[in-house]
């Protein structure tokens, strides 16, 4: 097995409120048991179909948490629920209330995150600031689904300070939802986003590309 020492460090480091997800997409059930053997607990997928073959051959370890962190499509919301506890990326108000739906047919209540956009970014879903005003009573109101906090994704072409003032506007507007998590930053900007509050840290490339060598 590959080098450790940056899982380790970074798990070490880290504030008590403060989750580390290893983010596994592209990665194979070996690298994933390696991790968990050191401990980590929180795994991200993005693909359900991908993650699926992994949880087959991964189903001794049960105490791991698995989270949805891509863009979620309506036809794949049953399967997310039924395999994964958390899903971070709730994009629209239309997708929260299937989520609720299915929830419900499934017995079940996954904990969630709303995604909001605070840049314009083509290449990103979410809720716009205004819009998730406007859709919070709702969506707070629906069944069988626990939203915990916000989620973000950075634009790529922030700078590192730029980053930061998009995360702490998350952390704000999380405050005043009265959502405890945000869930942002990624190998690139984590430590911008542990400086501003964040919560969850989404972390793949960083961790496991030390782990290969
Ligand atoms: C892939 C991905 C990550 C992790 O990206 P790295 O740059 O490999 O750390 C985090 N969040 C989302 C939504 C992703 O799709």
């Amino acid at each position: 097995m590959g080098n450790l020492s940056r899982f380790l460090d970074l798990k070490a480091n880290l504030p008590n409120e403060v989750n580390l997800l290893a983010v596994s997409k592209g990665r194979d059930a070996y690298e994933i048991r390696s991790l968990a053997e050191f401990g980590q607990i929180h795994f991200g997928e993005s693909r359900l179909q991908e993650a699926l073959s992994k949880f087959k051959s991964l189903e001794d370890l049960n105490s791991l948490k698995w989270h949805f962190i891509g863009k979620l499509q309506s036809n794949k919301v049953r399967g997310v629920i039924r395999n994964f506890d958390f899903i971070h990326s709730i994009h629209s108000l239309e997708l929260a209330q299937r989520v609720s739906r299915i929830s419900g047919e499934e017995n079940r209540a996954p904990k969630v995150m709303i995604q909001v956009k605070l840049r314009d970014d083509p290449t990103k879903s979410g809720f716009l600031e205004k819009d998730l005003l406007n859709d919070w009573s709702t969506l707070i109101d629906l069944p069988n689904i626990n939203i915990i906090g916000l989620m973000t994704i950075s634009p790529i072409n922030l700078n590192s300070t730029d980053r930061k003032l998009l995360f702490k506007e998350c952390r704000f507007l999380a405050d005043r939802l009265g959502l405890l998590d945000c869930s942002m930053g990624m190998s690139g900007d984590w430590s911008e986003a542990l400086d501003s509050g964040a919560t969850w840290l989404r972390i793949g490339s960083y961790l496991f590309e030390s782990l290969i060598n």
